[in-house]
């Protein structure tokens, strides 16, 4: 039994078979046990790919001989041999037949048996060989990968995902229902996977290092999202451990929401909790699990794994949907829209193909993304702000703007906004002439200049994964500095406290959107600094839920003056243990609430 470690991302437990990706550059390869009877299909497969990758190689080495004589061309004649070598292939169709591994996994196999042989010869000539062999082995994978007609739908039995690491494209594709939890080599607790995985439900534990080189394919593993660990060859009683676990665990979810509104304190105050979502979104449980209306709505997802822009009907008809959805959770309920947030991490394979928002900019994060990409395309932002206007005659909908780092933005955003409009009264198309614009509050500058911003828009929405990130300068995607990224760093409080301050002050509405909003420690101190609507993985609602209905106003009082009293000198992880030991003094139960 060997307990890996890596960051607790989304809570929650898991046991189940291993399903890895193992990353291969820029393919993810899967590799999993196939079902008793299937073999027949992976050597199918394996065949179809030899014969189209022999077939590629046959036209470079063509097309290299007419333009440049032998010598290139001899390359690929080794890469021909290699790939026609019938050791390699039937070793590779004995791992289908006895191991009962899918054809990349058995392609996997032979070539790292084969690399090992040519590594350890003397002769310079064989070692070299193994880069050609690297060569062929990714060609082939990449035939094999194009024949299934969609690698992610092989996954078939629930099992738990293990991978170097997962695009947000690659993530909404994997069939929820199967998935029991996420481990990752690479990524960090706000990484975009990670927010999926919160939204699907699922727990996670992303920067585990080398998890994909500890697994094999089918074998049972544990995972603890609470905790941030993953326990490779459990032993019995460790299964069971985590088998009740997982019992405990539903039973707490199911538990169901009664009485007074998700959000309501012990003395009839409240907090709004809203729902986080995104196009595509699982919106079944949504209403049951609490949440009162959306608080931030990632439009992004509509360009996610497609190579052209959504239309505007495309949007309107997401938008509506959603909009319709949103009045069945309350009387009070809007959807706040945020307009394309994209870049950082965040890449959309149309927009970035066409060089606008360039994978190649050296710094991505600080590059031309969210606002700054829309404002200057223009065409993009008026689609979207047609399409969300158009929406907002089905109920009420909000307008956020992502990234603001200075009031040049929201100025020159109300200017095509006030165009928008003019075009569809204009053309008679009716839409909601009091639509609230906020800003998100996710960039220093905005946070530090809130007072003036305020001035221009009807709320806040505070973005705490990328404003914990520009304030800690730590990537937010980066294992390797997650310990900088601490949304109770001093220096972060103090940003939040003015942000809140200057919204009550100027009386408009300010609400969290990040995941911090849904950290119980975390969540109850915004909530205890003022702000009015806290926005999470509706997931996480019920235990934020259950937490408020144990406090009342004054005791949220309390708890600020608990953290205020630590003072600037504390680190974030000092005041972290002072929320703690506070929120066990008034809720001694708290590790039986909080899962
Ligand atoms: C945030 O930054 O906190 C936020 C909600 O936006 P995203 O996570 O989509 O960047
Ligand atoms: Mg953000």
């Amino acid at each position: 039994m060997r307990t890996v470690c890596g960051l607790a991302t989304a809570r929650g437990f898991a046991v189940g078979p291993v399903f890895v990706y193992r990353g291969d550059g820029d393919i993810p390869i899967p590799e999993y046990v196939v079902e008793s009877g299937r073999e027949g299909e992976e050597l199918a497969r394996l065949r179809r790919a030899l014969n189209e990758t022999k077939r590629d190689l046959e036209s470079l080495v063509a097309t290299l001989r007419a333009r440049t004589g032998r010598a290139d061309a001899k390359i690929f004649e080794c890469h021909l041999m290699i790939l026609e070598d019938s050791v390699l292939c039937r070793e590779t169709e004995k791992h289908i037949r006895e191991d009962r591994v899918n054809a990349e996994a058995a392609v996997r196999r032979t070539a790292d048996r084969a690399r090992s042989m040519f590594e350890r010869m003397n002769d310079p000539y064989f070692r070299e060989r193994v880069r050609d062999l690297d060569d062929v082995e990714r060609r082939l994978l990449k035939n094999l990968l194009g024949f299934a007609a969609n690698p992610h739908v092989e996954l078939k039995t629930p099992s738990i995902v293990v991978a170097d690491d997962l695009t947000p494209s690659e993530t909404v594709q994997l069939p929820r229902a199967l998935v029991l939890g996420f481990a990752t080599n690479g990524g960090s607790a706000t990484s975009h996977v990670a927010l999926l995985a919160r939204a699907m439900g699922i727990p996670a534990v992303t920067g585990l290092g080398d998890i994909t080189a500890l697994v094999e394919p089918g074998e049972t593993i544990l995972l603890d999202g609470t905790g941030g660990t993953v326990i490779v060859a459990p032993d019995a009683s460790a299964i069971r451990e985590f088998r009740d676990l997982v019992e405990r665990q539903k039973e707490i979810s199911e538990e169901a929401v009664t009485g007074a509104p998700a959000g309501t304190l012990r003395d009839g105050g409240r907090v709004k909790l809203y729902a986080n979502l995104h196009p595509g979104a699982p919106l079944e449980d949504v209403k049951s699990l609490g949440a009162r209306g959306v608080g931030l709505y990632r439009s992004e997802y509509l360009w996610l794994n497609k190579e052209a822009e959504p239309s505007e009907d495309e949007q309107y008809r997401a938008y509506r949907e959603v909009v319709e959805f949103a009045k069945t959770l309350s009387s009070e309920a809007s959807v706040t829209i945020r307009v394309l947030d994209i870049g950082g991490d965040k890449m959309v394979r149309g927009i970035s193909q066409r060089g606008e928002v360039r994978q190649r900019e050296a710094n991505p994060f600080l590059g031309n993304r969210s606002i700054r990409y829309l404002l200057s395309n223009k065409a993009v932002f008026r689609t979207q702000l047609r399409a969300i206007l158009r929406a907002s005659v089905h109920g009420r909908v909000c307008i956020l703007y992502p990234m603001i780092s200075c009031i040049e933005e929201l100025r020159q955003a109300a200017a095509v906004l006030a165009d928008v409009r003019a075009q569809l009264d204009a053309e008679g198309v009716p839409y909601d002439r009091d639509v609230p614009v906020g800003a998100m509050i996710e960039v220093p500058s905005a946070a530090i200049n809130a007072a003036a911003l305020a001035k221009h828009v009807r709320f806040f929405s505070i973005g705490t994964n990328d404003l914990v990130q520009y304030t800690m300068a730590a990537d937010r995607g980066n294992e390797s500095v997650a310990h900088l990224y601490q949304p109770t760093n001093p220096a972060v409080l103090r940003l939040m406290r003015h942000v809140i301050d200057v919204a009550k002050k100027q009386g408009i509405s300010v609400g969290v959107c990040g995941e911090s909003a849904a950290d119980p420690l975390v969540g109850v101190l915004w909530a205890a600094m003022g702000i009015d609507i806290l926005s999470m993985s509706a997931t996480y609602i019920p235990v934020m839920s259950k937490l408020f209905s144990k406090l009342t106003r004054a005791d949220l009082d309390e708890y600020l003056a608990a953290v205020d009293a630590i003072g600037d000198e504390a680190t974030g992880e000092e005041t972290m243990a002072r929320c703690r030991e506070w929120m066990l003094s008034k809720i001694p139960d708290l590790d039986n609430i909080v899962f």
